[in-house]
């Protein structure tokens, strides 16, 4: 039996303003760009180096995954 593995796309950005770093995990990376991509330090668009890796698993492992939930939207 051959079963396909599921797996993920995760985009890690350092912002070139700020140098923060933080990972947009996407299961559609062709839909991110960093043109249009906002640093949620400095709010800098568009000034980012980028990675792309594919992580293997589903992406709710890691989103939220063993996490303590702290907000939630209205
Ligand atoms: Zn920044």
């Amino acid at each position: 039996m051959i079963t396909k593995e599921a797996t993920y796309t995760q985009l890690k950005y350092r912002c070139l303003s700020c140098n923060t770093r933080f990972i947009i995990c996407t299961e559609t990376p062709e839909l991110w760009s960093s043109n249009s991509t906002t640093c949620p330090d400095c709010s800098s668009i568009g000034y980012f180096i980028v990675w792309r890796e594919t992580k293997e698993g589903e992406i709710i492992q890691d989103i939220p995954g063993n996490a303590d939930l702290i907000s939630v939207s209205a």
